[in-house]
């Protein structure tokens, strides 16, 4: 590390000085993976990372429209979460073109308007996490030491149920974290790996994308899963016909478009 940071503080004053057009392949290497170094930053332009779909007019145009369907930021927010875009409750370019790459991705219209069948695609994606009944959320804030990582079951890391804002897990959080995993070892041993999309949630997180107040992914309760070679449909089934055996616990089960929300919550909630 310290070599390449000396090698990239020489080449940023190389870059200053009036030989900075002869930068050679490798200088210009050496500048892209170096980061936080004015010079080099306006020296070498940066790609950028999606082209965009919509023209500035048509941006325009989706903005307004968007604007006009008068959703709450909550929905808004839900919406930006599907379309992986940052989740601030507004119509912006940049939330238009994720729009539009969605549809795009989804084989509707590409003109970044939330019409009547870009709206349905959403809905079955935005996740809706079941009410639940009044227990407190865990408070995270209150320990000093969240746990950072570690394994949880044989085939399960920790890691791969991090809360998606970074935040640590409460020590709290880690016993019932366990227990979802080994469940979900049970369906591990019948189907192949399993894809965690959504794990834990910090409290932080679960507001920004408009989560039910007591979801159980804050509780470290719930996942998010995807299974390769099986539609939702198909793991979906397979969740329920092991909890039926008595091998998985029961718990709450939902079906979406693009993964099956499977939780521990010890009795049967289906949606
Ligand atoms: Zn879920």
């Amino acid at each position: 590390m310290l070599q390449n940071d000396t090698v990239a503080a020489a080449t940023a004053n190389s870059a200053a000085a009036p030989s900075a057009t002869n930068a050679s392949p490798a200088s210009l290497r050496v500048a892209t993976h170096s980061e936080g170094t004015a010079a080099l930053s306006a020296a070498v332009p940066r790609p950028r990372a999606r082209p965009n779909l919509l023209t500035g007019a048509q941006e325009q145009t989706a903005i307004r429209y968007n604007r006009g369907k008068r959703f709450s930021r909550e929905t808004i927010r839900g919406y930006q979460n599907v379309v992986r875009t940052p989740d601030d409750g507004d119509f912006g370019p940049n939330t238009v073109e994720a729009i539009a790459r969605f549809q795009s991705q989804n084989g509707l219209e590409v003109d970044g308007k939330i019409g009547p069948a870009t709206k349905r695609t959403l809905d079955a994606q935005v996740h809706h996490d079941a009410p639940t009944p009044n227990q407190p959320e865990p408070e995270p804030d209150a320990d000093p030491q969240p746990v950072r990582d570690g394994g949880l079951t044989a085939h399960f890391a920790l890691n791969e149920f991090r809360s998606k804002d970074g935040a640590g897990f409460p020590r709290s959080v880690i016993p019932v974290l366990r227990e979802l995993a080994e469940n979900l070892e049970v369906l591990r041993a019948e189907v192949g790996p399993i894809g965690i999309t959504s794990g834990y949630r910090s409290p932080a997180h679960n507001r920004a994308v408009g989560g039910a107040k007591n979801s159980y992914h804050v509780r470290g309760m719930a996942a998010d899963i995807t299974v390769a070679g099986m539609t939702p449909r198909q793991v979906r089934a397979k969740v329920l016909s092991l909890i039926a055996s008595g091998r998985m616990k029961q718990g709450g089960i939902g079906l979406y478009s693009t993964f099956v929300h499977y939780d521990t919550r010890g009795y049967a909630a289906r949606w």
